[in-house]
């Protein structure tokens, strides 16, 4: 059961963002679970502010009632961040959708939180956003700037933190900071943009972002190629990222993800005979092609350079997190290791799971040339811990993070201590205690309350 609001609390959130606004009981169902379906809550009540002084409204009576709010933007995020799982009111941030005319001089763009990517990606026809990530149609800037997603391009772009010219956001008890001048040099105090970037809504409530615009890429073309062995296919990616001057995209899967898309979801395979691994690479610029060529070598591939035909065979790539889903509710775990160890994680996790659970299904892509693999699992065994204990400590046994992009959430904070001595958790609570004295922003994620 829900903790039930104070009727007077609900009557001061709706007299702030308007009663249609307010949700409760059965309207809530669409924000109480997330993407995967693993993580469900059961909110009081799901607040829709429209702009950052609602925002500032809402939470300034959340915090004087000490009720806790978990901030959500497309709610496409996997690892629990975004739930009510311990009856939390939801703050959606989808109304606060204004989206600023972009700045072509300075190749940058003001965007309300709840704008989501590809809108920012559309905003001007010769620029798009560094950052691509298969959510975005419904992933936004306030849910991507909170956990510094990473995506597709991270190797010619960086993540979501490297786009942020400015910031502007609401902390726990409703004051607004705002720096949104957008100047690349400003050494005027303490960054906290950065400092957002990735904290899961943890610090503040994100309303507006100004983010940098890249040129948008011309003549791409993509290649998908087939390899023996995750080894071979690191050494090829190895050899792009040396060798293919307009490289964007590295990516990888591997046949255990393409067999389910095909026989579950009517793709064909891409090459005439199956392969064990793909990497799929992705260029701009003159020389691509051929560039690209040197690097299949003799390895099956095909190539694409109309939209459609790229977009086919992306389609094996982006469809990947889907895979998992037709066996039953996934682990989603990212993890991410020094270049030397990538292959030795990529051909080794499935067998580090299976120890823990042999009947385990494991499905692994992601983005090779960032040391980034996601680890899908659809568990035989009760999902206790086991799974996420055997992946991490194998992991950490290789230098590596418990989480590349998708950050710790509800999922993985009682493994936060294997990736973050105690002395880095104690600064962490202590950064939260001074932005948050409450204690109401999203206080089961990352370092619990
Ligand atoms: C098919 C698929 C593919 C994906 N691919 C990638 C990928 O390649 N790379 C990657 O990094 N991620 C990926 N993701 C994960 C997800 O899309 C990203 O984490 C995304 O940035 C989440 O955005 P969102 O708006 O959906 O946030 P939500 O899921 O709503 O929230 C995510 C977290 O951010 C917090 N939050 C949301 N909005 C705000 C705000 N305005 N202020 C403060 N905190 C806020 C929430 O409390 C939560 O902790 C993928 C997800 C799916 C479903």
């Amino acid at each position: 059961m829900p903790r039930a609001l104070p009727q007077a609390l609900l009557r001061d959130l709706a007299a702030v963002v308007g009663a249609p606004h307010v949700l409760t009981g059965d309207a809530t169902a669409g924000y109480a679970v997330d993407w995967t379906g693993r993580f469900r809550g059961d909110p009081p009540a799901v607040v829709r502010p429209r702009d950052t002084a609602q925002v500032a409204g809402v939470l300034a009576l959340c915090s004087g009632a000490r009720v806790p709010v978990v901030p959500q933007g497309g709610n496409t995020g996997l690892v629990g961040g975004g739930a009510p799982l311990h009856g939390e009111v939801v703050l959606s941030l989808a109304r606060l959708d204004w989206l600023g005319p972009p700045d072509l001089e300075a190749a940058q763009v003001t965007a309300g939180a709840g704008v989501t990517l590809s809108q920012v990606a559309a905003a001007a026809p010769a620029l798009d956003l560094g950052v691509l990530i298969a959510s975005r149609d419904s992933a936004t800037v306030g849910g991507a700037v909170a956990t510094n997603a990473g995506g597709l391009r991270v190797l010619r772009y960086g993540p979501m933190r490297a786009q942020l010219r400015g910031l502007e956001a609401v902390l726990a008890d409703g004051t607004v900071v705002s720096h949104l001048s957008g100047l690349v040099k400003d050494n005027t105090g303490y960054d906290y943009p950065s400092l957002l970037a990735g904290s899961e809504g943890t610090l503040a409530v994100i309303t507006r972002a100004r983010l940098r615009l890249v040129p948008r890429a011309r003549d791409l073309v993509t290649v998908l190629g087939g390899f023996s062995s995750p080894g071979e296919v690191h050494a090829a990616a190895r050899a792009a990222t040396a060798g293919v001057r307009g490289l964007l995209s590295a990516e990888f899967f591997t046949a255990a993800g393409l067999d389910l898309l095909v026989s579950r979801a009517g793709l064909t395979l891409p090459l005439p005979a199956p392969a064990p691994a793909y990497l799929l690479l992705e260029a701009d610029g003159p020389g691509a092609l051929d560039e690209l060529a040197a690097v299949a070598g003799d390895h099956p591939a095909a190539v694409a350079q109309s939209a459609a035909d790229r977009a086919r065979l992306w389609a094996y790539r982006e469809r990947q997190p889907e895979a998992a889903g037709f066996l039953g509710v996934p682990l989603k775990l990212d993890v991410s290791v020094p270049a030397a160890h990538w292959a030795e994680l990529a051909a080794g996790v499935a067998g580090v799971v299976a120890g823990a659970d042999p009947g385990a299904t494991v499905i692994t892509f992601g983005h090779v040339a960032d040391g980034n693999v996601h680890v899908n699992i659809v568990p035989a065994a009760p999902p206790d811990g086991r799974h996420e204990d055997a992946v991490f400590s194998f992991v950490t046994s290789l230098d590596g993070s418990i989480s590349a992009e998708h950050g710790i959430g509800a999922l993985k904070a009682r493994w936060l201590p294997l990736a973050r001595s105690a002395a880095e958790r104690e600064l962490f609570a202590r950064i939260r205690g001074a932005l948050d004295p409450a204690g109401i922003l999203n206080p089961h994620v990352l370092v619990p309350r």
